[in-house]
């Protein structure tokens, strides 16, 4: 899968996807993530992507111009299934947007800043705006890296152990069981004994209690529906 993520701060993205996972990821080649800078679009002399709002009121608008432009080149070299807006007004990101969007093959994604990017922008070239939760941060960098983490850790081959994914929280209705590693007991806090019995039917049976009852009470919302 291709990520094609376009960026007025470039450098916020590095180290994200420099490690662990999402790294591995792009060594195999299952993952290839392309940061541009919307800079190299401007085609101003100052290279400036944001100018006055219309109308008066604070803050910078990010204008149509580059990003119409970086879309437009990266359209040309392929086609793409979405051309993603983050953005706190757009679908609260959860794991089953997660899940659809893990089998798509390119993607683009715009970074705002300031007050936001002009709305041309997102009527004519997004075709999807997702948030990452009531809140507002000040670029859709970090963002966009929430989103492609929890993408390509669904993609196959990614995670070392598949079946790891699937017991996640959310990934059915229930929020994960507790876990525990050695020592099996520290400082008298012991790991539950049926753990330590080898007994594979009784732990998956002690894990479904204890994901179901973790659910109820920490996310009753879950198994309403
Ligand atoms: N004026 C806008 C917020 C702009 S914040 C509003 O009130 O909706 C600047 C940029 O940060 C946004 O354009 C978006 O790309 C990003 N951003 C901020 N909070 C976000 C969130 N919760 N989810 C996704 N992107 C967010």
């Amino acid at each position: 899968m291709r990520f094609d993520i376009i960026s007025v701060l470039p450098g916020l993205l590095e180290s994200p996807f420099a490690h662990s996972i999402l790294q591995r990821a792009q060594k195999k080649g299952i993952a290839e993530i392309v940061v541009h800078n919307l800079r190299d679009y401007a085609s101003n002399k100052q290279k400036s992507v944001d100018d006055y709002p219309y109308g008066g009121g604070s803050g910078m608008v990010m204008g149509i111009e580059p990003f119409a432009k970086c879309i437009e080149a990266l359209k040309k070299e392929r086609e793409y299934d979405e051309v993603i807006f983050m953005s706190p007004d757009g679908e609260t990101l959860n794991q089953n947007i997660a899940n659809e969007l893990s089998i798509r093959k390119n993607v683009i994604i715009l970074c705002g800043h300031y007050k936001g990017i002009d709305q041309r922008i997102r009527d004519i070239f997004v075709t999807r705006e997702i948030s990452i939760g009531d809140y507002v941060l000040s670029g859709g960098e970090l963002p966009a890296a929430v989103l492609v983490d929890a993408i390509v850790r669904l993609i196959p081959g990614v995670l070392n152990d598949e079946t790891s994914a699937l017991s996640d929280s959310f990934q059915g209705d229930l929020l994960d069981a507790p876990v525990y590693t050695r020592p099996a007991d520290w400082n008298g806090h012991k790991v539950p004994d049926i753990l330590l019995s080898g007994h594979e039917a009784k732990i998956n049976e002690w894990r479904y209690e204890q994901a179901l009852a973790r659910t109820k009470k920490r996310r009753p919302d879950l198994l309403a529906d």
